[in-house]
């Protein structure tokens, strides 16, 4: 874990770059710091490592005294242009466990220091190569798993964030700057802010703020997945949708009512967005124990999911038996999505005036979104449903808008937003110029805490560094 002591170290670390214990054939083994090229060329046989230029490649053997621990590759890269912005060496060898603890043992030997979780792209912030949005999105990058996580990741490693940030920050310091040359005029009741300019650009803020902390929700549910309840009554054919989503046959399919017992989660991606989809126990009164749990777990599923996906089907259920139960699921964040299933039995005559019902009764902005008929059989009728579900998320921001996806950054722009409400008070309320510009400056400081440009916490950089791996 990063102490204090790390945050002013000029030790020269190493550290494993790249994952252990896997069957590839290269490893890359990092120094950074001071020393980094020194204590290379002590091990390197091959050129003099410390008359090259940065950013080249050499080849040669490491030595322990007169044994060769492998032939090897060294990338130089002379701070400050390097990820540290310090001396990096990078030396790429065989993967082989014990040629990576022979060279890091050796390099240590050396002079170097085993690198802490997270240490080089600790030294990355301190050193001003990244700003900490920036670093956790390092973090967020290598954990990415789909095209969205990814996108939104990249997006804020390469710092969309925080230019977006830097903005606003911007237009809060001249602002807070002209308020406060007002202060220092004193008796002489002077305005250089105006009012309504400011109240303008206050507004812009705000909405600019709680447009951020909307997408949050956007941002983690592609962080973590979607998660999405499969919900109807026994038989309707939840085991046999989710076989078809996940096209093949995990959960259990039957025709005996309430096999499904358990809840059984599957993680799918689609079209870059993973969705959860969570196959519960059927909706009904039961006297069976088991099953007893399986519906209160269906109703926790349902309290925790993003989206829900009501099966029915016109043989087994009525319009008002639907009706009620989606309306009992009802709960502000929860898209319902209600899918009328067994569409080949109907033989070509579909019960319209049972959805124009439930149309009627159910629809309304916010919940229930659609209705869509399929078959879960027929892998090109659930199509239809996989587009609906993917719609839903991507439709939840605009293209070109920010997302947040780390929660100590929307705590952030939630407190940035509530001193700005402060500040908007303090107005209707003719505070004193210093108490405005003091609640100016605290929205400041809580935007500042994202990138960092203001002093963060040691045991907040502490948890944040220590997220990553090792050699990172
Ligand atoms: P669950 O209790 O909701 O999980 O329902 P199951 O997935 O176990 O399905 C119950 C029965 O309905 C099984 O015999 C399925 O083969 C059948 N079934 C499910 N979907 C369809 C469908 O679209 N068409 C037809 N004809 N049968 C289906």
């Amino acid at each position: 874990m990063i102490s204090t002591s790390d945050l002013i170290s000029s030790d020269t670390i190493v550290a494993l770059a790249t994952s252990s214990g896997t069957t590839g054939a290269i490893a890359v083994i990092r120094l950074s710091g001071d020393r980094a090229i020194d204590i290379a060329n002590a091990v390197f046989k091959g050129k003099d490592l410390l008359k090259q230029e940065t950013h080249t490649l050499h080849f040669g053997t490491i030595r322990d005294e007169e044994v060769i621990v492998d032939e090897v590759l060294i990338s130089l890269f002379k701070g400050p242009n390097s990820y540290t912005k310090e001396h990096v060496v990078e030396i790429s060898t065989h993967n082989s466990k014990y040629i990576i603890d022979q060279v890091i043992s050796l390099l240590i030997r050396h002079g170097a220091r085993a690198a802490k979780a997270g240490e080089f792209t600790l030294r990355a912030f301190l050193n001003g190569g990244l700003d900490l949005s920036q670093a956790e999105a390092v973090a967020d990058l290598i954990a990415s798993e789909n095209k969205a996580s990814h996108e939104i990741a990249m997006n804020q490693m390469r710092g969309g964030i925080s230019s977006e940030l830097q903005g606003m920050r911007e237009q809060l310091i001249n602002f807070t700057a002209l308020l406060e040359l007002e202060l220092d005029f004193g008796e002489e009741d002077v305005e250089f802010a105006d009012r309504s300019e400011f109240m303008q650009l206050s507004t812009t803020l705000k909405a600019h703020l709680t447009k951020l902390i909307a997408s949050f929700e956007y941002g983690n549910a592609i962080k973590h997945g979607v998660p999405v309840a499969i919900i109807g009554k026994p038989n309707a054919g939840k085991s046999t949708l989710l076989n078809a989503l996940l096209n093949e046959e995990r959960a259990i399919v039957s025709d005996i009512a309430g096999t499904t017992r358990d809840t059984i989660e599957e993680a799918i991606t689609i079209e870059g967005v993973t969705f959860r989809f969570i196959d519960t126990a059927g909706l009904r009164d039961t006297d069976d124990a088991i099953e007893a749990i399986g519906v209160a777990r269906a109703k926790e599923k349902v309290a925790a999911a993003k989206i829900l996906l009501y099966l029915y089907d016109a043989q087994n259920n009525t319009a008002d038996e639907v009706i009620e139960q989606v309306k009992s699921f009802r709960r502000e964040g929860l898209t319902a999505i209600l899918v009328r299933n067994k569409i080949d039995l109907e033989g070509g005559h579909f019960p319209n005036e049972m959805d124009d019902r439930i149309r009627e009764e159910l629809f309304e902005p916010g919940y229930v979104a659609e209705i869509i008929a399929i078959s879960a059989k027929d892998a090109n009728s659930v199509a239809a449903l996989t587009n609906s579900l993917v719609l839903q998320i991507r439709g939840m921001v605009s293209d070109d808008q920010q997302v947040i996806t780390n929660i100590r950054h929307v705590e952030a722009l939630k407190q940035a937003l509530q001193s700005m409400e402060d500040v908007d008070r303090g107005f209707d309320l003719g505070i004193s110029g210093d108490l405005l510009a003091s609640h100016l400056r605290d929205a400041l400081r809580h935007i500042g805490t994202i990138t960092g440009q203001v002093d963060v916490d040691r045991d907040i950089l502490g948890t944040i560094f220590g997220k990553f791996c090792i050699g990172k």
